[in-house]
Parts: C-alpha cells; structure tokens; sequence
C-alpha cells in the first residue's frame, strides 16, 4: 500500500473530509443584534458542585445574572466528541459537549428557540496560552457552536493565568473587574473549606449521609449570605455548629489517598474522573482532594515566576515601574489569598490544614521539571508525589490525567517513572480518563488502594491501647501534627 494510499469508500463520516479542498477554520464576525445585559443569562461551569452555587450566588449578589451548567456527565462527552475536533484533550470534550448539551435543551426541551438562546446566554469560560491545549478552548466552543446549530453564540473567556488582574473587555456583558473576581475568588476559598472538611468528616461518620446533610445546610446558608450580603464569616461560625452535631468515628482505620494530576480531571466530582473520590471513599479510604484554589496558586506563582524571569532579562535598566508594580499585585495576590483561606478555615473550624507553599514545590520540582514548561500543572505533579513521600502525607498518591492530556500524560508521566525510582517507598498510581473503561481505572485504583490499606493497618499495630481514648479525638475540629499518616494513627500519637 502506498502512502497516498486512501478509502474508495467512506461510510464512516468522521472521513468524509478525505475528499475535500479542505481548508482552515475560521470564524466570521456574526451579524446579530444581542439582547441587553438585563435580558442576558452568563452560563459558566465544570467545577465542583458547591463551587459553583457559591460563584452562582457572589455573581448575583453584584447584579450579575449567572448560571451554573448541570453537572458534567458522559452525555456531554457524547455532544463534545459529536461536534468536537478530532484528538481533544478530555476536558475540552466534557466542558465544550457539556455547553452543546445545555443548549439543545433549552431548545428542544424547553422551546426556546434557537435565535433566542443565541441572543440571550452567553458562556463565559477560562482561556490561556502555553503548550496545551487551554488556549485552544474558545475556538473549540465556537466551531461545536457552529457546527451544532448555534452560530454566533457568544463565548467570552478571562486569562486563568492573570486571576484579578483582567483587563476591562470591551464586550460589557461580562464584567471581569478586579471586585468581581475578589468576590469570586472568595466564593472559591469557601466553596474549598467545605469540600475539604467533607472529605475530612464523611469517611468517619457514624450515620450514613449526616455529613453530606450538614455540608448542604452551610452552603445554603453561605448562599443566603452572598446573596444578602451577610457577614461570611459569622455565617462560617455557624456552620461550625451544624458540623459539630456529624457524629463521628474517628479512630476507623483507613488509607489516605491524594488525588491530583490535571487541575480539571483531579478536581471534577462528575463522569469526567469516573467520580473518583466517591469511588475511594466508598472503598474505605479518606482523599485528600485538590482544591481550585490551588490552581490560583499555581496561576499567581506562574505569574511570579515570569516576572522574576523578566526582571532578570531586564536588570539593566534603570527602574521599570511595571514590574515594581506587578511585584506588588502578586505580593498582594499571593498573601491575600492565603490570609482569606486562614480566617475562613478557622472560623469553620478546618484546622491544621495548610495551603501548599507554592516556593517549596518549586524546590522539590525544579530538579526534574524545567520550570519554563508550564502548561497544565507543569511541576507540580512530580512536586507533589516528592512532598508527599519526604512529608508522609498519604499512603497512596493517584494521578489523574485526561486522555490526550499534553504536559499531564506527555511530561510529567514520564518524569513520574524517574521519582518513583529514587522514592522506591512512593505508592503511586497514574490513571487516565477517557470517559470509556471505566472498570479497568477502577480495577487499577483497587490494586493500588490494597497495598495503601496494608500500610495503613501496618501503621496502627504501633498502637496497642485503643480504649479510654478522650472524646475530643472524634471531634472534626481536633487536628493534631504527627509524623504518621492515617487519621487514627495521628489522633493516638497525640494522647
Ligand atoms: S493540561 Fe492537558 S487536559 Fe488540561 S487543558 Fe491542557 S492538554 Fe487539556
């Protein structure tokens, strides 16, 4: 066969191109006459559940009409494969089908028609450039758009990477002013605190279901808040009461899993990770769960580290305003960030927790991973596997990645090999998604997760006395340090 080789017959459609003047895709300037901002609903979604009612409500506490997605499933997956590009990343699949799929409800489900959807939603969705394919994201949802029925539906996208310091756009249906994302990143911080504490408390409860129910009561009384404009932080005080009333077991034996890899496929609670962490839980294990705010993080330290780059490049000169002043905003970013978590986390009574220290990664990670590579989570997943194996942090460390995944399954995988060698106590487990084969990533994690588990209970023989333990051991809110891992191991160490 020779290489020009091609079907004489093409039944499948996906080849159909193979016959004609192809050419590049580009997108003309709709000639639409779109509703006012009042009349406009801005559709944004694919983060946890709870992050996105906080957002929901913090938007709308400033006038703003948005509106959570549903939650990601397989049949977004179905509409991104339908009127995707061919050889996307997983995300780009589950966000981009999850849009198709909202709008051929409103049309087909509740009748509404097609010209009304597009003058009346917008989407408005992260963007960014580097090696991945995030920068890619907004020309994806306009070809799906098109080629799905909605030409000309308006996609408006912020830099990830610049988080509250967005320029004004000239489309003023968005608003992405630096109060708007305050407010947002605030929801974030929160949205974050709940979803750790819910993984802290439910692998311990002692009724099945009581912790979901008290985290559901906060978030609909934090929404209450947003929405009125209440004091957050009393409100958090009062969620530490209804937290309080979870009756917990504490001294249950179980394995601690980290879950991280690319920032949507480790931190998404739908399809789009084979609802991983319910997964493990329902297993036996506690996750340890990657929270958004780390992906500001890693945004306000890339932000830093160019910077630093850009300043070294330019230490001739004289005095650059520009980059004293940029210094200043990260400054402020960076410690704003973690001065929010902190007040938030202890008037909730999250305690011992600690948001990574972004310098210390960049140590660990730099050894390995050139920090100049910085699509996806660049360093940070080998930065994490070695904090987690010098720190004692988990039993075992799971890293999801996207199928088709660049700088995940691409780079860092293939350094992950490397560290595991020089850490030869590292559990660790890369798992990929692809939205098919299920049972094999669940028969994988099961593997990894007997090994963890064995080490978990090899870790509690240290401990002979287990009787007359004092009760405060099994209140959330008690979270000692100790060189072990395992809750219960941590909780005796301490008595
Ligand atoms: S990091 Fe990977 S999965 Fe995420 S957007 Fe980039 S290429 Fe896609």
């Amino acid at each position: 066969m020779s290489c020009d080789y091609k079907p004489t017959s093409y039944s499948n459609l996906d080849l159909n191109y193979l016959d004609k003047n192809i050419s590049q895709w580009s997108q003309e300037k709709p000639n639409i006459k779109y509703a006012d901002k009042s009349e406009t609903t801005i559709l944004f979604g694919g983060l946890t559940d709870i992050s996105e009612s906080l957002i929901e409500a913090a938007a709308k506490s400033l006038g703003e009409n948005y509106l959570a997605l549903p939650t990601i499933d397989n049949k977004s997956l179905e509409f991104g494969k339908i009127y995707g590009n061919r050889g996307q990343c997983n995300p780009t699949y589950y966000t981009v089908g999850n849009l198709i799929k909202y709008l051929v409800y409103l049309r087909d489900e509740k009748g509404i028609a097609t010209e009304e959807i597009i003058k009346k939603y917008v989407m408005l969705t992260a963007n960014g450039c580097g090696p991945c394919r995030f920068g890619m994201y907004v020309t994806e949802f306009n070809k799906a758009l098109n080629d799905a029925g909605f030409a000309g539906f308006r996609v408006v996208s912020f830099e990830h990477n610049k988080s509250i310091f967005q320029e004004a756009q000239d489309d003023s249906i968005v608003e992405l002013s630096p109060k708007f994302f305050l407010i947002v990143v605030k929801s974030v911080i929160i949205a974050d605190i709940l979803n750790i504490l819910g993984y802290q408390i439910r692998p311990y409860e002692v009724e099945k279901g009581s912790t979901n129910k008290a985290i559901k009561r906060c978030e609909e009384l934090i929404i209450e808040a947003l929405k009125n404009k209440k004091s957050l932080l009393k409100t958090m005080l009062k969620c530490r009461k209804i937290l309080e009333r979870v009756e917990l077991n504490r001294l249950q034996v179980k394995p601690k899993v980290m879950v991280m890899g690319e920032f949507w496929a480790a931190m998404t609670e739908s399809d789009g990770n084979y609802h991983i962490h319910r997964f493990l839980e329902a297993e036996g294990a506690e996750v340890l769960n990657q929270p958004l705010i780390n992906r500001i993080l890693l945004n306000v330290w890339e932000a830093e580290y160019l910077r630093s780059v850009k300043e070294g490049v330019e230490s001739n000169a004289v005095l650059d305003f520009s980059l004293a002043k940029s210094k200043f905003m990260i400054f402020l970013a960076k410690h704003g960030i973690h001065a929010q978590f902190n007040l938030y986390a202890k008037a909730i009574g999250l305690n011992g927790y600690k948001l990574p220290n972004m310098e210390h990664l960049q140590k660990l990670g730099e050894k390995y991973y050139p920090l100049d590579s910085n699509g996806g989570e660049g360093h940070l997943e080998v930065a994490h596997l070695i904090e987690s194996v010098q720190e004692n942090i988990a039993h075992l460390v799971i890293s999801v990645k996207p199928f088709g995944c660049m700088p995940s399954s691409g780079v860092s995988d293939g350094i992950q090999s490397l560290i595991s060698a020089k850490y030869p106590n590292a559990n660790f487990l890369s798992v990929e998604t692809s939205g098919e084969g299920g049972a094999n990533f669940y028969s994988r994690i099961q593997m990894a997760l007997f090994k963890a588990k064995e080490q978990a209970k090899e870790e509690f023989l240290e401990f002979k006395d287990v009787a007359n333990v004092p009760r405060k051991v099994h209140n959330y809110k008690y979270a000692p340090k100790s060189r072990y891992i395992g809750t219960a191991c941590k909780l005796l160490d301490s008595i």
